[in-house]
């Protein structure tokens, strides 16, 4: 099975997943998209309204606002993988509880090893959270106080036993609501970017 059958197959077990509850609420489950070759995968919370009437990840303007940074950075969106933390939208776009996280990481987790990148994105803090595995003592800090503390420093994230080198951002819709926030988004993806060193033709 080449990368791109596996890859549908795992696509075709999260359209048809009833593993949590979010199942129940959401119109489309939305797989992870995009270069299965990439040298950096990232990762957001949970599909949002857009996404769940499209069943692709991203669309929305959270979605707008991050393929506008990757073209500032020279990267299409095409040539990068996008995916989320959850596959099916939290009712109200509520965070994803923890047993639901533990329930679809299982996908995550495929969908990583099998693009194998050099880089992983946390985008904002529910992927920080699950994914960024610290060596400073931040678990007791509140969430968006850790964001903060870790964004924009290489940390890592393991899976499987393999790790992965992780920069942890914010989320694309932290930088819609705060506009101010889009210059150190940008710089993190632009390190992103460099420890991988990402360029067009290599993907
Ligand atoms: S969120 Fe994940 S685990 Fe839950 S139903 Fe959707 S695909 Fe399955």
């Amino acid at each position: 099975m080449n990368a791109k059958e596996e890859m549908d197959k795992i696509a075709k077990e999260i359209l048809t997943c009833t593993r949590c509850e979010l199942y129940i609420h959401r119109k489309k489950a939305v797989p992870g998209m995009g270069a299965l070759n990439s040298k950096i995968v990232l990762v957001g919370e949970a599909p949002g309204r857009e996404e769940d009437e499209s069943g692709f990840p991203f669309v929305g303007r959270g979605g707008k606002i991050l393929e506008a940074s990757l073209g500032e950075l020279g990267v299409k969106r095409s040539d990068v993988y996008i995916t989320n933390v959850v596959k099916c939208r939290p009712p109200k776009n509520r965070r994803p509880k923890s047993i639901e996280v533990l329930s679809c990481l299982p996908y995550l987790e495929k969908e990583v090893l099998l693009i194998n990148p050099t880089v992983i994105v946390l985008l904002g803090a529910t992927a920080a959270t699950y994914l960024y595995d610290e060596s400073l003592p931040l678990t007791k800090l509140p969430r968006a106080k850790k964001l903060e503390k870790i964004r924009g420093i290489p940390g890592q994230t393991k899976i499987q036993g393999r790790s992965f080198t992780a920069v942890a951002t914010y989320h694309p819709a932290a930088v819609l609501r705060n506009k101010k926030l889009k210059t150190k988004f940008l710089e993190d993806l632009k390190l992103a970017l460099d420890l991988a060193r990402f360029s067009c033709s290599s993907v």
